[in-house]
């Protein structure tokens, strides 16, 4: 039987009435006659009070037993999904990350998948079972330990299974019906493209649209994953949502193809630290090691022999990143004379393959905020994004004034 995988994110399945209904699509799919994994979420709200009540016990906390709280929220969904498919006369069973077993790296919180064995689920197909309901988001670390994969990591689950079982296609079933030009939540404009490339999906994912999780786009470019994007609320054709597919496939390419936005983002400057040879790494070794996740990266120039540093990292990972700079200080590794923080910042991007042959995207882009009168505080690019931080108050109305100027509610 050919396979398909079928993920429901968190408001798809926020109550038993949601899972009901999305079980009813998974009901359609195995009358065609596919063997079903069905990856689920927990419902909508549940990852965040967990992760809530790990912060409200141990702000500093343990990373496994974080892991062990958060994962939770998928077994729930997993085994009332499974029920749901039983009461529909389906033969239906859950498995949670460590009974397929889905085996990750130790990197708790942000966990890496090493590896799916097939064998299990393979037999219950063989045995008559028509769906196997996977608990997303988590697997089992090399000492047994649960692990998760980071936020919106049940998008990662839900690809690595279609690679690991060759299935017909992923698909990933959300609350839009795929994915836009910009996040259609602050943007009324947002169009819904038919078609997005790999890499500006990648893009896009990083840099703040968390229609999908950054890793999950990763894998579906290595393994070539027919990988779509669609709604759970309405009726669904083979051709709804948004196909991710290769560059090739996709025949007009606009310059900019779309507007990300990030709103935990943080600023962190070091005032006067010693301008020398290996001064970066003597700052962003500790980071490292305390699990900051360094975005932008600015020094400025240099007086005196000595220089600032600024930084971005999200937001809820200031007081690590402080704790791990004072701890360097003390020890005598660096030296600066103050950190100046900043955790009223957001980052803005514009993403396009087409800005490899075409200049003036980033002058176009710093002049339509500077009509705004919005300040930029940093700019980082590549070859297929411009990113900036601002400050967060006007996100929306930066994400739209650019979403306009590059005139990407109109198609190709
Ligand atoms: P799920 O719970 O199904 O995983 P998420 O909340 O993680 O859903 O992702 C879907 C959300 O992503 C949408 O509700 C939308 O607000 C947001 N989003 C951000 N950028 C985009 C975009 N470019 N296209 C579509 N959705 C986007
Ligand atoms: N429930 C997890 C989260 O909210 C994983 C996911 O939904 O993809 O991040
Ligand atoms: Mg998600």
């Amino acid at each position: 039987m050919p396979i398909l995988v079928m993920k429901f994110g968190g408001t798809s399945v926020a109550n038993p009435d949601r899972i009901r209904r999305v079980a009813k699509r998974v009901g359609v799919e195995v009358a065609k006659g596919y063997d079903v994994i069905v990856i689920v979420s927990a419902m909508a709200g549940k990852t965040n009070e967990l992760v809530n009540y790990v912060e409200e016990t141990s702000p500093l906390f343990d990373a496994r037993e974080y892991d062990a709280v958060v994962s939770s929220g998928e077994n729930v969904t997993a085994g009332l999904m499974a029920l749901t498919l039983q009461e529909m006369d389906i033969p239906a069973r859950s498995w949670q990350g460590w009974q397929v077993p889905l085996l990750t790296t130790s990197a708790h919180s942000a966990a890496r998948i090493v590896d799916i064995p097939t064998e299990n689920i393979l037999r219950k197909f063989d045995e008559g079972m028509k769906v196997a309901v996977v608990a997303g988001f988590q697997g089992v670390s090399p000492e047994g330990r649960i692990t998760t994969l980071g936020r919106g990591g049940s998008d990662t689950t839900a690809v690595a299974f279609a690679a690991a079982f060759d299935a017909e296609r992923c698909d990933i079933y959300t609350d839009v019906d795929g994915v836009y030009t910009t996040d259609p939540r602050i943007c009324e404009k947002a169009r819904k493209l038919d078609k997005i490339a790999f890499e500006e999906m990648l893009e896009l994912a990083s840099l703040g649209a968390k229609v999908l999780q950054t890793r999950s786009v990763e894998l579906a470019m290595r393994y070539n994953v027919k990988l779509r994007v669609l709604s759970s609320f309405e009726e669904q054709s083979d051709e709804a949502g948004t196909l991710v597919c290769d560059e090739e496939e996709i025949m007009e390419l606009n310059v900019v193809s779309g507007v990300a936005h990030s709103r935990d983002e943080a600023k962190m400057t070091l005032i006067s630290v010693a301008d020398r040879p290996g001064i970066a790494a003597a700052i962003f070794m500790p980071l490292s090691e305390a699990g900051v996740n360094v975005d932008m990266i600015v020094q400025n120039i240099s007086e005196d022999g000595r220089t600032d540093m600024t930084f971005s990292c999200p937001t809820n990972q200031v007081a690590r990143a402080e704790e791990a700079l004072k701890k360097a200080k003390d020890s005598g590794e660096i030296n600066f004379h103050d950190i100046v923080e900043d955790t009223n910042v957001c980052k803005i991007s514009v993403v396009g393959i087409g800005m490899r042959s075409h200049t003036g995207v980033a002058a176009k882009m710093f002049k339509v905020l500077s009509d705004e009168g919005i300040n930029i505080k940093v700019i980082t690019t590549s070859e297929i994004k411009i990113s900036v931080l601002i400050d967060r108050k006007y996100m929306e109305l930066a994400v739209q004034a650019l979403h306009d100027a590059f005139e990407l509610d109109k198609a190709a």
